[in-house]
């Protein structure tokens, strides 16, 4: 559509970052953009509606699964990166591209047998958002979907998450 086309327009790329031979895809100027920001909430929430809580992951998953949850009438939980939480109720390290991650779930916040909806930028090789659902499914709750903004598909994270139902709303 002309409005994800524009949406596209908004993700700079950034050569060389995190590492050198990576070509960064930096969704700043995306979520700054009203209308961009707009689009890409409204385009997530028409998917998610048999959602009934919204699993953010840090940092720019916190942006748009706030925006989300509100969207969709339903509550927040952001899974951290190590050491933010006073109370944790599960951590996993998982492997990434170059070296190693740790994900946090807080304590209290994710109710067993709530269906989540997990949510972030950017699915590269897909270990992030699999650290994600494994701490709902550690939880005993359950991942209705996954949804980013952008899936970077020569490193087949859908491959990594097969079985589960991920739906992103730009391919490159
Ligand atoms: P993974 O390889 O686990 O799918 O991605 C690792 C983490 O880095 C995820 O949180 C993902 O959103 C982020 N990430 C990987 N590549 C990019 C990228 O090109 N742009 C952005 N914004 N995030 C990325």
């Amino acid at each position: 559509s002309p409005e994800l086309e524009r949406v596209s327009g908004l993700i700079r790329e950034v050569a060389d970052f995190p590492q050198p031979g990576v070509l960064f895809r930096d969704l700043s100027p995306l979520l700054a953009d009203a209308e961009g920001f707009r689009v890409v909430v409204e385009e997530m929430a028409a998917h998610g509606a048999d959602a009934d809580v919204v699993v953010g992951i840090e940092a720019r998953g916190f942006l748009l699964g706030a925006a989300l949850a509100l969207r969709l009438g339903l509550g927040v939980v952001g899974v951290r990166k190590p050491g933010k939480l006073p109370a944790v109720a599960h951590r996993i390290d998982y492997a990434l591209e170059y070296g190693t991650a740790t994900l946090e779930l807080p304590e209290a916040a994710l109710r067993p047998g709530s269906r989540a909806l997990v949510v972030d930028d950017v699915l590269a090789t897909g270990g992030t958002v699999e650290a994600a659902c494994a701490l709902v499914e550690h939880a005993e709750a359950e991942v209705s979907a996954v949804s980013v903004v952008m899936e970077l598909a020569a490193l087949n994270g859908r491959g990594r998450l097969a079985g589960r139902k991920v739906r992103s709303l730009l391919t490159v």
